[in-house]
């Protein structure tokens, strides 16, 4: 009989796909661009173009960031998803209303449909997208001005662009709406059921309090900066989930980390965990402002290790678990889906780890990016002379990048 022909055998590494609660030393087979098999021994049987030892190593879905900024060049928090993808084994990347109705199209043609990685879009209500946050004026929230409201252009951006949108974005906290937040959050509403699209919203500085956001989120809807570190998240000032919160997660709300300059606080995520209230999806936040305190998806995803959740439960947040919140065909090894992989060693070293505030927690374990794979081939950063730090930061936070 014939020997069976693939493209790309990764032979031998630990195999860990949650999607279909795999965690088993096996040799993954590409075809097509698609995974086509994952068999132990099937590298002895079979023919492949090409073999690589992945013996050691963890062997994972491409990840999928469920919070990210990349805009690049287009809004000033923008960083180049083909920069950090690659050096990151972020393949799916979902930018979280970077860009509103004025500035989507640019978006979309100038960056998404060049992009090697995935981008998966969501639209912010502001007109404007997140075009006022710049290091120098984060004080200017994108709804200030409740004149960059415009429910009619926002319709005919979401219409136009319906094909490639995946949800509305709304920030609801004092530092972007002001003292608008609550018509925002009607607004939003609206816009998400004239889209029949998921809503995110971000949760921070209030008003509105996390029990005005939860009042109108519907299951599938997604809060981001589920364990901020201010008043106004899931936790009370005693540190207890509140119980709209577990209200909320029982009618199928999703809550996700969406880590960022200011949205993670280690006191509520141990917390939470304690509780019984872990996020269901872990998320970076990356952008230009916040990039070198938080790193990458991975580095995140760590911190969740070093406060001992299990490693399966990690990757799952952040590959299958934010793919399907979005409803997109990615952070899966399963055969026919796309070969978006990310081969990822463990380094055993003692490593400080910071949350927004600038507490610290050690990590015993470092995810070391080995190869990420697009479609089955091998992608490398771009690379260009464009720093993806912003100038100056909006946030005065310690540097982990340094300390690493
Ligand atoms: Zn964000």
């Amino acid at each position: 009989m014939a020997q069976e022909r693939f493209d790309l055998i990764l032979q031998g590494g630990r195999v860990c796909d949650p999607s279909q609660g795999r965690d088993e030393v096996a040799d993954l087979a590409v075809r097509g661009g698609k995974v086509a098999r994952i068999e132990a021994g099937l590298a002895e049987k079979a023919e492949a173009q090409q073999v690589i030892d992945v013996s050691g190593k963890l062997v994972v879905p491409g990840l999928v960031d469920l919070h990210t900024h990349c805009y690049w060049g287009g809004v000033p928090l923008g960083v180049n998803a083909d920069k950090i993808g690659p050096a990151s084994g972020v393949t799916s990347w979902v930018d979280t209303g970077s860009a509103g109705a004025g500035n989507f199209e640019g978006f979309y043609y100038h960056v998404i449909q060049r992009s090697k990685v995935h981008i998966y879009p969501l639209l912010h209500i502001s007109h404007i997208g997140l075009l006022a946050i710049t290091g120098l004026s984060v004080r200017s929230g994108e709804l200030f001005n409740f004149g960059y409201l415009n429910f009619h252009e926002l319709l005919r951006v979401g219409e136009k662009f319906r094909h490639c949108l995946y949800g509305i974005k709304v920030r609801a906290s004092l530092n972007a709406t002001g003292p608008n937040s609550l018509d925002a959050l009607t607004f939003a509403r609206n816009a998400a059921d004239a889209l029949e699209l998921p809503l995110m919203i971000h949760v921070g500085p209030p008003p509105p309090f996390i029990e005005d956001v939860l009042e109108l989120l519907k299951p599938g809807d997604i809060v981001t900066h589920c364990y901020t570190p201010y008043h106004g998240g899931v936790v009370d000032h005693r540190f207890r989930i509140k119980d709209v919160a577990r209200e909320a997660r029982e009618r199928g709300v999703l809550f996700d980390i969406g880590h960022g300059g200011g949205s993670f606080s280690f006191r509520v995520a141990e917390a939470a965990l304690e509780q019984g209230f872990p996020p269901d999806t872990i998320s970076s936040d990356l952008h230009s402002a916040c990039i070198e305190a938080v790193v990458d998806l991975p580095t995140t995803m760590e911190k969740f290790l070093a406060l001992g959740m299990d490693l399966s439960e990690v990757i799952a947040q952040a590959t299958h678990r934010p793919a399907e919140a979005i409803g997109i065909d990615a952070g899966t090894l399963r055969s026919g889906a796309p070969a978006d992989i990310a081969v990822f060693r463990f380094e055993h070293r003692d490593t400080p780890l910071y949350d927004s505030a600038g507490l610290e927690r050690r990590s015993s374990r470092h995810l070391a990016l080995e190869t990420t794979f697009l479609r089955g081939e091998v992608v490398t950063p771009v690379q260009d002379d464009r720093s993806e730090a912003a100038q100056e930061s909006a946030f005065p936070l310690s540097r982990t990048r340094e300390a690493r």
